[in-house]
């Protein structure tokens, strides 16, 4: 179990949600770690699926991918990205995961015949995976989101937890509230009822808040900061300005304006070791200097909710792209690209040229694969630089198989279980999932070696022989193929050591042609742009 001195942050929202909870939580994780305190940072979902796996991206955002190949939510990867760290699975947890384990429990009479029930049976299981969370990371401070709104029935259980937990050691626990503040145009004022609310149900829980996180479009003011600390019971130096910023990486150096380390550190009463703030304050100064624009194109499906265009679903591909850019001086310019449209009419792949480079990211299912393909062609003609990741490798192969090796109607299984050519297929293992439907958490997931090609562009890249890289998919490609895409000039430039898949391809001649069977999406991290997506912006602005 955790040592007696871990200290648990609970992170709450307030008024509603999408309001940057997740990197409240690295940003705060962030400023710890600049103070050379061991944080980590833990997240609940109050879902009942079990793991982030079988939800759509359009409703969830996307599905991220721990090295030990945990299907989760999006947050983890800003987790990773600001304290730039792996996040193993146990810093995960959903309702259904929690529920699962307490049913599982009491069907194998661990609860000696006790009547079972949601509390205090739920928040106890959950408090026993935080201890573990906090053990296996040995982290002095574990920072805890709990997914959803207060006032939400869902979350409820996940309060109970929180109140618990703190009722056990006093000392060593703090609340935070994340909480909206609009501002009405019809009033042109800041209002704080809403934070009000939010802070009164929380009490209805038994739990009110050390520090208030006031989440607006501009800093708060004076005004309203005493209106919230009289209404809401917090010191006027416990509410924290957070208004809206174009970069989320500066917002932990946003923080401190508030001087939120002199809270944390007082209220938790830890003691800071080293001053390490150095490596993100050039990473903000080196986004500030970036200017000239690098204009790359990501043609999906996941972007359309209603008259609403979401760009979660291929968060850490945007984040990667950044990344890379920042790295070599230059701003990165996103623009999507639907795939549907490319079958609709061919005439508009014209447009693909009008970027410095193009990602064809992960996907599944029919919808847009044809579209996808067809860019694919465009670009490998067109001498545009061109990064496929994990589909995108699948739908290059398409295009090389019935293009260049004039393989009629190659296809992948997934999308034409009869294809002649069934260029993209599914590994023995994976055909018996799919006909049990046997399908949650049962992908190709996590960590896996790719040993990189002497004398290839990835090998150059990643300047090593083998490099370990998440995976998340039921597909491959079919090794029967392989000598045929490579007699017509394919490079396969990264394998599995062990099964011989494929992991990475390769056109030599080209500006840049890669795509990976992985996603090297997950890995990038601002301090540490990933080499392939590096590789592709340095192309893409030659
Ligand atoms: N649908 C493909 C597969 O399952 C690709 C998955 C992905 O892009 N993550 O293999």
């Amino acid at each position: 179990m955790a040592g007696d001195q871990t200290k648990f942050v609970f992170i709450f929202g307030g008024v509603m949600s999408g309001i940057g909870k997740g990197v409240t939580v690295a940003s705060i994780g962030r400023i710890l770690k600049n103070l050379g305190i061991r944080a980590t940072a833990v997240k609940i979902d109050p879902y009942l699926n079990v793991d982030a796996g079988t939800m759509n991206p359009i409703e969830h955002g996307e599905v991220f991918v721990t090295e030990d190949g945990m299907e989760c939510d999006q947050d983890i990867g800003n987790y990773e990205r600001f304290l730039d760290e792996n996040i193993l699975k146990d810093n995960y947890m959903t309702s259904g995961l929690v529920y699962l384990t307490v049913i599982q429990k009491e069907r194998n009479l661990e609860f000696g015949g006790k009547c079972v029930e949601t509390v205090p049976h739920i928040p106890e299981e959950v408090i026993r995976r935080l201890n573990v969370a906090a053990h296996k990371t040995k982290a002095e401070v574990v920072i805890v989101e709990v997914g959803g709104t207060v006032g939400e029935y869902q979350n409820l259980v996940y309060l109970e937890a929180a109140r618990m937990l703190k009722l056990q050691k006093p000392e060593n626990i703090l609340f935070v509230l994340v909480s909206y503040l609009p501002v009405p145009s019809s009033l042109g004022e800041m209002k704080t009822k809403p934070t009000q609310y939010a802070v009164r149900t929380l009490n209805t829980a038994g739990i009110q808040p050390d520090i208030i996180i006031a989440r607006a479009s501009s800093p708060i003011d004076a005004i309203r900061k005493k209106k919230i600390s009289i209404f809401c019971s917090v010191k006027p130096e416990d509410v924290i300005s957070a208004p809206d910023v174009s970069n989320i990486y500066e917002i932990p150096v946003n923080f401190e304006k508030d001087k939120i380390s002199l809270r944390l550190i007082e209220k938790l009463g830890i003691k800071p070791k080293s001053k390490n703030g150095r490596a993100w304050q050039k990473l903000i100064e080196n986004i500030k200097k970036s200017a000239k624009p690098v204009k790359i194109g990501i043609v999906g499906k996941y972007f359309a909710s209603g008259s609403y265009t979401l760009k979660d679903s291929y968060i850490s591909v945007i984040e990667a792209v950044k990344h890379a850019a920042w790295s070599l001086g230059r701003k990165p310019e996103i623009v999507w690209l639907n795939a549907e449209d490319y079958e609709k009419d061919s005439k508009s792949l014209k447009e693909l040229e009008s970027y410095h480079g193009v990602i064809v990211p992960g996907g599944f299912g029919t919808r847009g694969t044809e579209g996808k393909i067809k860019a694919i062609e465009y670009l490998r003609n067109h001498n545009i630089p061109f990064l496929g990741l994990c589909y995108g490798l699948q739908m290059a192969v398409i295009d090389y198989a019935r293009n260049v090796c004039k393989l009629k109607g190659a296809h992948s299984t997934e999308i034409d279980p009869a294809a002649p050519h069934p260029v993209i297929s599914t590994i023995p293992d994976q055909a018996v999932n799919i006909s049990k439907k046997d399908m949650g958490g049962t992908m190709r997931l996590g960590s896996y070696a790719c040993e990189l090609k002497n004398g290839t562009f990835a090998r150059k890249l990643y300047n090593t022989k083998v490099v370990l890289e998440r995976h998340r998919h039921r597909y491959e490609v079919n090794n029967d193929y392989v000598s045929a895409l490579e007699k017509n000039g394919l490079v396969v430039s990264g394998t599995n050591p062990k099964t011989n898949l494929v992991e990475i391809i390769e056109l030599p001649k080209h500006k840049f042609f890669l795509a990976t069977q992985f996603h090297p999406e997950f890995k990038s991290r601002p301090l540490s742009p990933h080499p392939l997506f590096k590789g592709f912006i340095e192309k893409a602005i030659q």
